[in-house]
This record gives structure tokens, C-alpha cells and sequence, in this order.
């Protein structure tokens, strides 16, 4: 999950990091009562998931309340390379001597965090490591012993002496930052010595590993704001792997080699399928529910395919699921249902016995998937 600029400042506050005091806002009424809180000239950032701000012209000064009304006007619902801006966040603006750039990665081929620094900052550091890789200090950390003075020490050396101390200390709050809140990266472009000879964050970029959120219950607020789509939504409250697709035919089935599966067939018999969608080797009836109230509630779906193995789970289980979920959700779309493995018979009788408009049961998964595409395009 990447967080929002203004997210990863909140991050860095706790780890005592320098940043611009600011506020986040989602009007323009709101940028103008910032800009009045803060006092004096602003910047107003957009705040996307997606670098280049600057250049898009999503980052703006403000020398006055009435200014920050006015950038915020413009700055809010601009299409930053597909990214919609929603927020700002207006922050106290900074008086720039110098721009650096500091970041610290995790290496997966070293299995390591990797710390990066460069004295040419607020550029694509892609750009600087093409033109001027030896402008830029790289060195691996090993986690079990941490960031030491050296380290630090090092990485900071090619930047101005006046900026090297400064650089150092938040060198060493960024690989706390960066080891305790399970990020893949953190990346401050630009760090800033500012023309009074502090060392500032100026952004923050910060990535953090989905699979430790349940470690950071900080982060759930986050992931609320930054998971936009509905389905998404659900799917990441109930623990399903949901991922969208832009095809007919929505797809639910129980492990993540069998959904991949079933995608090819939709595909192999004409279709396209709406998304993947795992509810896990083990569903319980609740999870199969919860999927299907997912796939339903995505108005793009024109039929539905729904593929268990009944491997860990029992098919009649998985039937009772599927009922379950037709009483909360309105089945407006033909749903298609192939049910195998343990007590696929009863399974597949429960349903019949049910017998619901726009459900049909079939034997094969190949059957079942040229159903489903023939009945989407009815
Ligand atoms: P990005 O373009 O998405 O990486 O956004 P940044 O937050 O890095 O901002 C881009 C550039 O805007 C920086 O490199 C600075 O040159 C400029 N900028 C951002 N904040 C300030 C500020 O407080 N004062 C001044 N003078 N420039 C700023
Ligand atoms: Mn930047």
C-alpha cells in the first residue's frame, strides 16, 4: 500500500522526522482556512499516489489565505497521469538552499534494506542513477544490527557539510521508520537544507507491506481512505483476494489455482472475466457469502461463474453459502455453479432443491464456463 504524501509525514512525525506543519483538506473553503491557520506564504500539494506532482502542476505556492483558495480550486479534481486529486494538503512553505535525495528500499535479491543518498534531489532518481551514478551513495543495512553512525556517515558524504549531521540523524529515524512500520520503502525526494541550515523532509513517500497491516492498526484508517473502490472495500475487510478486471463474466471460486484457471476458460470460451476473486481453500459458508455479495454489487458483471473444489470445504457448506448470500443480495445477473469434490452431490441438490430463478448447476468447469459467457451475452 502506497500512503499518501501527507500519511507518510504523519509517519515520519512519529519517528521525530522534520516536517512542515500542514493540514489536510478537501475543499477549497478548507485550503483557505489552513493557509489562514498556518500563516504567511504555503504550498498546496496534491495528494495522489503517484510521483511528478511538481511538474503536473499539482504543487503550488500560496502567498495568501485567498491564493491557497484559488491553487486548491485548480489543484483539486486534476488528473494527475490518471490519478483524480480528491485532497490537499496545504503546508507552511519552506525556504529551499538545497534539494537531496534519501530513500531506504528493501533489497529482495540481497534480502537487505538498501539506503540511498544523493546530493541531486527533487529529479527522478532513476534519471540521476542513468546520467550520474556516482552521485549517488548506496549501501546495504543488515537489519539485525541496524543503521550505525558509519553508515550514516557514508551515505551522507557527498552532500554539502553544512547538511551532513542533519542528514545523518534523520538517516537513522528513517530506518527505524522504515524497520518498525513493515515498509517497502521509504523515500524522502526532496530532503531539504533549508536556507537557515536545517534538514528538512519535504516529501514522504512511504510503501508499506499489505501483509503486515494487521500489525499496524494506524495503518487501517489509511487503507480506508486509499481503497476507493467498493468491492475493494469489502474484500479487504473480509480477507478475500479481489482484484478487478475489466471484462463480463464475474468469477468466484475457492483457492487462488483454480480461480486462474477458470479465468483462462472464460477466456478460452469467448468471454472476459470481471475479476479474480479467491475466497480461500478453507471457506466457511460466511466467506462464500461475503465473495459473492462482492461480485454481485459490481455493476459491470453480466453473469456470474462460481467454481468450488470442495477440497477442505464441503460443497453443502458452499451451497448453504450461496443461499445465504441470495437473500441479501438481489441476483440480477444469471449465476452458473460448478460444484466438486466433497459432497458435491449434496451440494449441487441443494441447490436444485432451492431452485432459483437465473441459477444453474454444472458438472464441468469447461460446461460451466461457456455458460456463463453465453448467458453474459444474452
Ligand atoms: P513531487 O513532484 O510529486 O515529487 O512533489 P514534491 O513534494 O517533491 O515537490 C516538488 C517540488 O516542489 C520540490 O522539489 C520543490 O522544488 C517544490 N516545493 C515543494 N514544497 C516546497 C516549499 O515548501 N517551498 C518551495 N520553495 N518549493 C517547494
Ligand atoms: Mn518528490
Amino acid at each position: 500500500m502506497d500512503l499518501l504524501e501527507y500519511m507518510g509525514k504523519e509517519v515520519f512525525k512519529r519517528y521525530d522526522i522534520p516536517v512542515s506543519e500542514g493540514r489536510i483538506c478537501l475543499t477549497a473553503e478548507e485550503a483557505e482556512a489552513a493557509a489562514k491557520q498556518i500563516g504567511g506564504q504555503v504550498v498546496v500539494k496534491a495528494q495522489v499516489q503517484v510521483g511528478g506532482r511538481g511538474k503536473a502542476g499539482g504543487i503550488q505556492l500560496a502567498n495568501s489565505p485567498d491564493e491557497a483558495r484559488q491553487k486548491a480550486e485548480q489543484i483539486l479534481g486534476m488528473d494527475i497521469r490518471g490519478h483524480i486529486v480528491e485532497r490537499v494538503w496545504v503546508e507552511r512553505a519552506t525556504d529551499i538552499s538545497k534539494e537531496y535525495y534519501a530513500s531506504i528500499t528493501l533489497d529482495r535479491r540481497e534480502g537487505r534494506p538498501l539506503a540511498m543518498c544523493s546530493a541531486q534531489g527533487g529529479v527522478d532518481i532513476e534519471e540521476v542513477a542513468a546520467k550520474d551514478p556516482g552521485a549517488i551513495r548506496r549501501i546495504h543495512i543488515d537489519p539485525l544490527v541496524g543503521i550505525k553512525p558509519f553508515h550514516a556517515r557514508y551515505l551522507t558524504s557527498g552532500l554539502d557539510a553544512e547538511a551532513r549531521e542533519g542528514a545523518a540523524d534523520i538517516f537513522a529515524k528513517l530506518f527505524r521508520c522504515f524497520m518498525d512500520g513493515d515498509a517497502s520503502l521509504v523515500e524522502v525526494n526532496p530532503l531539504v537544507l533549508t536556507t537557515d541550515g536545517r534538514v528538512h523532509a519535504l516529501d514522504a513517500k512511504v510503501s508499506v507491506d499489505d501483509n503486515a497491516l494487521f500489525r499496524h492498526p494506524d495503518y487501517l484508517e489509511y487503507r480506508d481512505i486509499l481503497t476507493t473502490d467498493p468491492q475493494e472495500k469489502i474484500a479487504k475487510e473480509k480477507s478475500i483476494a479481489y482484484l478487478k478486471l475489466d471484462g463480463e463474466v464475474g468469477v468466484m471460486g475457492n483457492g487462488a489455482g483454480l480461480v486462474m484457471s477458470t479465468l483462462d476458460l472464460v477466456q478460452l470460451a469467448g468471454g472476459k472475466a470481471a475479476n479474480f476473486l479467491d475466497v480461500g481453500g478453507g471457506a466457511s459458508g460466511e466467506q462464500i457469502a461475503a465473495g459473492l455479495e462482492i461480485v454481485l454489487s459490481d455493476p459491470k458483471v453480466r453473469s456470474v461463474l462460481v467454481n468450488i473444489f470442495g477440497g477442505i470445504v464441503r460443497c453443502d457448506l458452499v451451497a448453504s453459502g450461496i443461499l445465504d448470500a441470495l437473500q441479501r443480495v438481489d441476483l440480477k445477473v444469471p449465476m452458473v455453479v460448478r460444484l466438486d469434490g466433497t459432497n458435491a452431490a449434496d451440494g449441487r441438490r441443494i441447490l436444485e432443491d432451492a431452485n432459483i430463478d437465473g441459477v444453474t448447476s454444472s458438472p464441468t468447469m469447461w460446461e460451466a464456463a461457456q455458460l456463463a459467457v453465453q448467458k453474459a451475452r444474452e
